[in-house]
């Protein structure tokens, strides 16, 4: 049973801590419906979106002196113990130990994965945008993403197929707390092509593509709602994925590369289909 009582924790051997670490694997995130984000803002934003933390892990002594950081942590640590959150205080090793970071922030905490509905094209706003990311593999990746689609206003991702872990380490941080805001979809590559053909009775299917026939900068011309499909940082948009878009679209470049990062691609693609409304 959770208990509201700090303690101090010093040992790497504590069952509690040991649990908070195995989330790290995929395999444990996948079991438990967990995962962890750290730092005191993105600890904010999670509970202003609404979000309580299952386990709330405090630096010993953080919470007692003055300032308004540790007023923010008390504030922390109080809403999270009323939502009846474990609430641990534990050493610096025992916290860079959870945190993977010599520099560790003075907070973390356990979430429940928040998974959406896929979208409904016909239900769909008329100025809507969706994204689908085909098997994208890097989390660092697919964090910034989530942090674009949320700066952007689009309404959320479509992960299709075999793809990182949003709820990674890693791609939690490059969300800086966005993870919280942006809808997640998870669907198989067959879901989505139906997905895709149901999406173009209503709007465009727009692919982004080297080989694209049309220029991204003419995006306020695609019809909407509109679902976005960005390509695997490997090879690329798959041909049947390529085959259900009604456009396909590149973003010119200049030099010797033949390609964008997946995560510049998409922010370039999303900032040009809602520059008129941002
Ligand atoms: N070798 C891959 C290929 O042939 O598509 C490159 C993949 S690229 C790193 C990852 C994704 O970013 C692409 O599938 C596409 O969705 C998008 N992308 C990158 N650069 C792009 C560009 N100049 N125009 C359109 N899309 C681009």
């Amino acid at each position: 049973m959770p208990s509201s009582e700090p303690r101090t924790i010093t040992s790497l051997t504590n069952e509690r801590i040991k649990a908070i670490r195995a989330l790290e694997m995929r395999k444990e995130r996948k079991a438990t419906g967990l995962f962890v984000a750290e730092g005191m803002s993105i600890l904010i934003t999670a509970r202003d979106m609404g979000a309580m933390p299952t386990t709330l892990v405090t630096l010993a002594g953080r919470t007692t002196v003055d300032g308004p950081t540790a007023r923010l942590a008390r504030g922390l640590v109080a809403g999270a113990r009323a939502a009846g959150a474990d609430c641990l205080e534990v050493s610096t090793a025992v916290l860079q130990k959870l945190s993977g970071k010599d520099n560790p922030q003075t907070m973390l905490a356990v979430y429940r994965q928040r998974w959406a509905e896929p979208p409904q094209p016909e239900a769909c706003g008329p100025d809507d945008v969706w994204l689908a990311l085909e098997e994208v593999r890097d989390p660092g990746n697919l964090g910034t993403i989530v942090r674009t689609v949320d700066a952007f206003g689009v309404r959320g991702i479509v992960l299709v197929g075999a793809s990182a872990d949003p709820y990674a380490r890693e791609a939690v941080r490059a969300t800086m707390g966005s993870i919280f805001a942006v809808p997640l979809v998870r669907m198989t590559a067959e879901a989505f092509l139906a997905l895709a053909t149901r999406w173009r009775a209503v709007g465009d299917v727009v692919g982004t593509h080297l080989d694209g026939a049309e220029d991204v900068r003419a995006a306020t011309s695609w019809r909407r709602p509109a679902l976005v499909v960005m390509g695997s940082e490997g090879p690329g948009l798959s041909v049947a994925a390529a085959a259900v878009c009604t456009r396909r679209v590149r973003i010119p470049m200049a030099g010797r590369l033949d390609s964008l990062n997946l995560a510049v691609a998409t922010a370039v693609t999303l900032f040009e289909v809602r520059r008129d409304r941002l």
